[in-house]
């Protein structure tokens, strides 16, 4: 093997949670990896020890510049006992972006994978088999030098932690009902937008809220410029079925480039579909709405891997799409994609 990250096992192992009742990032497992990094050393120590607290200096860069980041995975197994990871050098691949971005050292990407894959063998047994259950992978780094000031830091902590999950919607598929947010924005040109960095989540969290009090699961975010063209929907991306072309906001720094949207616009381009990553506006939503050619709507992301969206709200005019009800190509998005995840369909993307 390439790497050999030395195990400190548990002495005192959790009890596993109920896989009937299992909720989002609310366990953890027994163990986490951590490994260092030091300016003229480079990254060094990846290590698997006990799941537990940090020690961490308050001066931490982190606390207060927020130099960090993150990523987010799942690992499934397979009905005849199989573990399977979805994609993960493309999480490697996006870490490393994310990094340049940030100014957080880059880090090998082979290695990146190791690690998961390490940490998952040690915490296997904690991988719920269930429908709709995975274990969440989230590896993330933080800038752990003591020093106020702003520059790069010279120190970093490169940990995963794992969560045995539950499915996203209890019950299976359910249409959601999406704010489309015309106050607040999420990202613009040249800033965070592509990153996944911490700092873009504590700054939807208002909008969130707002949308909240007003009866929507999630925001769609318009452009940070002109608040014209859709971007994303919270924590995933978005299609939009109009006049049967499937279009989705291109990767233009703005929006996060998703990995099930990466899956999505092969998956449709295979079956022949018309697909296309451009701008969209949301007068042009609108009017394909009054139209009658609004077809479907959907978000694609690692957490739920395809959401339907039944019903969109913007400038208090109420869109219902579909009828409200779970569209055609939402479905064979979510049965394949999570087929292929979960080893009942064969990869062949
Ligand atoms: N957009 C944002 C802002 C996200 O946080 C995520 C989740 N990582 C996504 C899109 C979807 O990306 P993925 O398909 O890689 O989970």
């Amino acid at each position: 093997m390439k790497y050999d990250f030395p195990v400190t096992r548990t002495t005192t192992p959790k009890a596993k949670p109920d896989p009937d009742t299992l909720r989002f990032g609310v366990d953890f497992t027994d163990h986490m990896f951590i490994m260092d990094y030091e300016e003229g050393k480079g990254w060094i120590d990846g290590r698997i020890v006990p799941y537990g607290p940090l020690t961490l200096d308050p001066a931490a860069v982190v606390f207060h510049y927020a130099q960090e980041m993150f990523e987010g995975l799942k690992a499934y197994k397979t009905a005849d006992g199989k573990v399977q990871l979805f994609r993960p050098d493309m999480n490697a691949k996006r870490t490393n972006r994310t990094n340049n971005r940030l100014c957080i050292p880059q880090i090998d990407e082979d290695l990146y994978v190791e690690a998961i894959k390490a940490l998952v063998r040690v915490d296997a047994d904690w991988i719920p088999q269930k429908e709709g259950t995975s274990l969440y992978i989230r590896p993330f780094i933080i800038a752990d030098e003591p020093f106020l000031g702003v520059r790069r830091a010279n120190h970093y902590k490169f940990i995963i932690i794992l969560s045995p999950v539950g499915p996203y919607y209890v019950g299976g598929l359910a249409p959601t009902k999406i704010y489309v947010e015309d106050k607040y924005v999420r990202a613009t040109d040249g800033g965070t937008g592509e990153a996944k960095c911490g700092g873009n989540y504590a700054a939807s969290l208002k909008a969130q809220e707002e949308a909240h009090e007003k009866g929507y699961e999630q925001i769609l975010w318009l452009d940070g410029v002109q608040r014209k063209y859709v971007e994303e929907i919270g924590t995933s991306n978005a299609f939009f079925v109009i006049d049967n072309e499937v279009i989705t906001a291109p990767l233009d720094g703005t929006i996060l480039p998703g990995i099930t949207r990466d899956s999505v616009i092969a998956l449709l381009k295979k079956e022949g579909y018309k697909i296309t990553e451009r701008k969209l506006s949301i007068d042009e939503v609108v009017q394909a709405h009054k139209d009658g050619k609004f077809q479907e709507m959907f978000a694609s992301g690692t957490a739920a891997v395809i959401s339907p969206v039944g019903e969109l709200c913007y400038k208090g005019d109420k869109m219902v799409i579909n009828e409200g009800k779970i569209g055609p190509i939402a479905q064979k998005m979510y049965d394949t994609i999570y087929g292929i995840q979960t080893g009942t369909v064969e990869d062949t993307l």
